[in-house]
């Protein structure tokens, strides 16, 4: 019998673990992965630089009931692999009016931190306040609504940065935290909604990752997957007979094809033939950010935890700082390096430029007046989608438009399943493709 042949589109994580998943479930099937780089990954990149462990792109996940990555992990033999972070990264900061603050974490440090202590008031409103706003609205607006400005601009703010590297007063509440959402429909109040949750059994998540970094995950997945590098998809043709991908070296014919690309990525290759939908595509917008990982052979920091994040209020270029030695000690090649990893906004400027705001930041925010043994600059560009108020409906029309017009087709990637890689590989698990 002809086997199925199964184009993937791009060889980041979704793709990687669309293919897995696909191969796991169909016997009789033909899954090739073409990816324009010369590695497979995408964001996941983990390098060893001048005897020091730098992850480039994500570095820890986030350990709760049923998390898809974990599970990939344990099918994939990976478990003796995974490290989970230490007791110290439990502590947060916030760098606000020039002090690290730590984040409070009990009622008696919500009174006395300069971070919340002027919001008691509100935080006690929260559970009496009425629902409010049946529709979607922006973060920062939520958070505002729900308990008070000074909420969203210290707290909720950085962290929506730390995440998605954007705007908390432009990105959708129901698209990019979905649980405030339903805890507010469903319990009447966020703070209730936690506590219903804790109730219930949810743990706090616990933070992991893999001995050899996260470059682990995408070798044991790539020995499952027959790939083709460095070749850049071009265009698509679709007829009765399925879908010719054009690359810039091969035409291959496939019954079925899924993206995993950024949607500006694929809009280029419906734009010959799909105008509309390309321009659909093209209405996502991207942030990009530079990822600075500094190493010091030896040196103490004055903080103990995971790091921090910077409110938009105060008006610095660095997004956050990771103390990457702190959280997973054992990836350090000596107990006395430092390794940490300055997040900045934007990516269009020169190395040097972000490497003086890199010793800048430090010397500022952590008083730091030595210079890194090692230096790397890393900018990812138009990386993180940006899930604008009204996104969710936005989807739902996209993906029926789609389905609708190419049923021979699908759109995976963190456009469609959200950016964290448990959604990626969550999505890349729920694929309904061949069953019928
Ligand atoms: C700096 C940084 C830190 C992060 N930290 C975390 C974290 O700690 N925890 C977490 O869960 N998530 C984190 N994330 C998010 C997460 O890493 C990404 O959202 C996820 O890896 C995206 O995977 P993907 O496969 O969907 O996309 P990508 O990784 O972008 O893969 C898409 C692939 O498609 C390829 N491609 C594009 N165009 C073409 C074409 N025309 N032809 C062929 N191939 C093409 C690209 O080269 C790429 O390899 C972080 C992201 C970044 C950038």
């Amino acid at each position: 019998m002809k086997k199925t042949r199964i184009i993937i589109l791009g060889g980041g994580i979704s793709g990687l673990a669309a293919a897995y998943f696909l191969k796991k479930q169909h016997e009789n099937i033909d899954i090739q992965v073409i990816e324009k780089n010369k590695r497979l990954g995408g964001c996941l990149l983990t390098k060893e630089q001048s005897g020091f462990f730098f992850e480039k792109g994500p570095r820890t996940f986030r350990s709760k009931e049923c998390s898809a990555l974990r599970n990939l992990a344990k099918e994939l033999g990976l478990d003796d692999e995974i490290i989970e972070a230490s007791a110290d990264a439990r502590y947060r900061y916030i760098y606000f009016k020039n002090v690290l603050e730590c984040v409070p974490d009990s009622p008696f440090h919500l009174l006395k931190s300069p971070l919340t202590r002027t919001s008691i008031y509100a935080l006690i409103r929260e559970g009496f306040r009425s629902q409010g706003c049946d529709g979607d609205e922006s973060i920062h607006q939520f958070i505002t609504r729900r308990f008070d400005q000074s909420i969203a601009d210290r707290l909720i703010d950085p962290f929506t940065t730390g995440v998605y590297s954007g705007n908390s007063k432009q990105l959708s509440v129901t698209e990019c935290f979905p649980a405030l959402k339903t805890w507010e429909q469903e319990h009447g109040s966020v703070i209730k909604g936690v506590i219903s949750a804790l109730k219930k059994g949810s743990k706090r998540a616990s933070l992991y990752s893999f001995k050899g970094g996260v470059q682990t995950l995408v070798d044991r997945l790539s020995e499952h997957v027959n790939a083709r590098l460095d070749e850049k998809v071009m265009a698509l043709e679709f007829d009765q007979n399925g879908v010719t991908v054009c690359t810039d070296k091969d035409r291959l014919h496939a019954d079925y094809v899924i993206s995993t690309l950024p949607s500006y990525q694929l809009a280029e290759l419906f734009k010959p033939t799909d105008q509309e939908l390309a321009n659909e595509l093209e209405q996502i917008e991207y942030a990009g950010l530079t990822v600075v990982n500094v190493g010091f052979a030896s040196h103490e920091l004055s903080h103990k935890g995971f790091g921090y994040l910077i409110p938009s209020s105060e008006n610095e270029r660095v997004m956050g700082v990771v103390f990457d030695s702190q959280i997973f000690p054992e990836q350090s090649r000596d107990k006395d390096q430092l390794r940490m990893t300055v997040m900045i906004r934007g990516d269009n400027q020169t190395k040097s430029d972000y490497e003086k705001c890199t010793l800048d930041a430090l010397r500022r925010h952590l008083k730091i007046e030595k210079t890194p043994d090692v230096i790397e600059v890393m900018q990812w560009k138009r990386v993180i989608p940006q899930f604008f108020v009204g996104y969710p409906d936005f989807k739902k029309q996209l993906l029926d438009k789609v389905q609708a017009r190419y049923p021979n087709f699908e759109m995976l990637g963190t456009f469609i399943s959200g950016v964290s890689v448990d959604d990626c590989i969550a999505s890349a698990k729920r694929l309904q493709v061949l069953n019928g």
